[in-house]
């Protein structure tokens, strides 16, 4: 991958059920790669349980905006021609068009089924609490709008370890399927919180069967060949089987080479969750930056309490950087989800500052970050600040990175540069009040002026004989000095 790469998450969960996205996907594909965007994940293209559904329900995998299913066409997003076109115009700017694969679960099923359960204690997943009793789950998916077109494969409830409702009494429960090999995935394959995580929502896929797991793997080549996409985001890992997500990864790797791209999505901010998980899977995928997200968010409710100099600490970043893919916040974490832990508006210059202007990790720029949220609770975007720090680490952000993440409220860190982008760069950031510190940026920079290129202060450093410069920063704000863009 090119160096000082970017990736983007292109939507936020309230984006518009107007099936425009792909479309306007394509229209932005070469302002995105002006900007500086050289990933783009997008989200998922598969028939979910209808078009008011972010994608995350899914259906069909088989269906990506093709067949009448599900009242619709088009997924939320738009039509499958209009995803492939999507995809043509990223790769035609040689940005990476990256899909969002949806693995763990399926919903809307087709027919109803009886099939013998286990009721289990949701706190406690390896628990039964009941005797095993027949229910009528939604296990059946025959796909009658699609009739076998790319695959005849019609999935019913021994395809499945786990369902939530029996549609006979309508009671909700955790239900463990019983059957031959039937039960959770082994404790040492999934998240083990509650006992056992293999069970997230709607029919839960078992991957011990063979039968799924050619099934997946034969879909994954049909998906890539008929899309043409450079890498996968794999959504929901922590409850899929790492055995099979190995398998699968490897298999593809095996057929479409070894730059093909996966990162997992894996949300735990214990660091050694993900780092056990990176050697499970013998480091196939990189996995999102949990652990320094939910720092971000506790620094931005916590004001000046927070201490700076540990921000970085016992992340991905820090621990893993090669298999870091740090994020700011994303469609899970915005306001009113389920994961929510957004990052307060103060802080996000700071935090965007932090993961785009450092060597380590590969950054992901949220939508809702760039172009705001929509829905209820509008927020605005920072497209302009955003815009400002990806010019910085296109133009500036290179070379040695020296770190002074020595004080509780205020640290930064320069950057030297190197033979291509000799510029250099000095970080400068606090939760507190104004604050300043002595910083090397090397030898080759003296005598050079250098300016605050956010604007935030308007003082010019000039680098001493030594190479070293005093650099400032306001209160609650962040700096980020280089030489001025344009030089008489
Ligand atoms: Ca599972």
């Amino acid at each position: 991958m090119e160096k000082n790469g970017t990736m983007m998450q292109y939507f936020e969960w309230f984006l518009p059920d107007d099936g425009k996205h792909w479309q306007h996907l394509k229209e932005d594909a070469q302002h995105l790669k002006e900007i500086g965007i050289s990933l783009v994940w997008m989200p998922p293209a598969t028939k979910a349980t209808g078009t008011n559904d972010a994608g995350y329900g899914v259906y069909d995998l088989y269906d990506l905006g093709e067949f009448d299913q599900k009242g619709a066409v088009r997924t939320k997003y738009g039509t499958k021609a209009e995803y492939l076109a999507a995809i043509k115009a990223l790769q035609d700017q040689g940005i990476l068009a990256i899909a969002d694969i949806v693995l763990n679960h399926k919903a809307g099923a087709d027919e109803t089924e009886r099939f013998p359960v286990y009721e289990v204690d949701p706190n406690n997943r390896q628990k039964k609490v009941s005797d095993a009793y027949d229910i009528e789950g939604w296990t059946k998916f025959t796909f009658p709008g699609r009739q076998g077109k790319y695959s005849a494969f019609q999935w019913n409830w021994t395809h499945f370890s786990g369902t939530d409702f029996n549609q006979e009494n309508g009671k909700k429960a955790i239900y463990m399927i019983k059957g031959m090999a039937k039960g959770w995935a082994d404790n040492d394959e999934v998240d083990v919180e509650f006992g056992n995580y293999d069970y997230l929502m709607y029919a839960d896929v078992d991957y011990e069967h063979p039968d799924v797991k050619e099934e997946i793997k034969r879909w994954s080549e049909w998906f890539i060949n008929e899309t043409g996409v450079d890498g996968f985001r794999l959504d929901a890992v922590k409850h899929i089987e790492g055995e099979f997500i190995d398998e699968f990864i490897k298999n593809i790797r095996a057929k479409k080479g070894d730059d093909f791209f996966a990162v997992g999505e894996y949300w735990k901010k214990n660091d050694a969750t993900l780092e056990n998980y990176i050697v499970e899977t013998e480091c196939n995928v990189e996995l999102f930056d949990v652990a320094l997200h939910m720092n971000f968010s506790k620094a931005s409710k916590s004001g000046n309490s927070f201490d700076m100099s540990k921000i970085f600490r016992n992340t991905l970043m820090e621990k893993n950087p090669t298999k870091a893919v740090t994020f700011v916040d994303n469609h899970d974490s915005q306001p009113s989800q389920a994961l929510e832990s957004w990052v307060d508006d103060w802080f996000k210059p700071l935090a965007y500052g932090m993961i785009l202007l450092r060597e380590n990790g590969l950054p992901c720029v949220f939508y809702g970050d760039y172009y705001g949220i929509v829905g209820e609770k509008p927020i605005h975007g920072k497209q302009d600040l955003i815009d400002q720090l990806l010019a910085l680490r296109i133009n500036q952000a290179y070379g040695k990175q020296n770190d002074y993440l020595d004080h509780p409220n205020c640290i930064g860190w320069t950057r030297e540069g190197d033979e291509k982008h000799p510029g250099g760069i000095a970080v400068l950031l606090t939760n507190s009040d104004a604050g300043y510190k002595d910083m090397y940026l090397g030898k080759q920079h003296a005598g050079k002026d250098y300016v605050d290129h956010l604007g935030n202060r308007d003082e010019t450093v000039t680098i001493n004989a030594d190479g070293w410069g005093t650099f400032v920063c306001a209160s609650g704000s962040i700096s980020v000095w280089a030489e001025p863009l344009t030089k008489e």
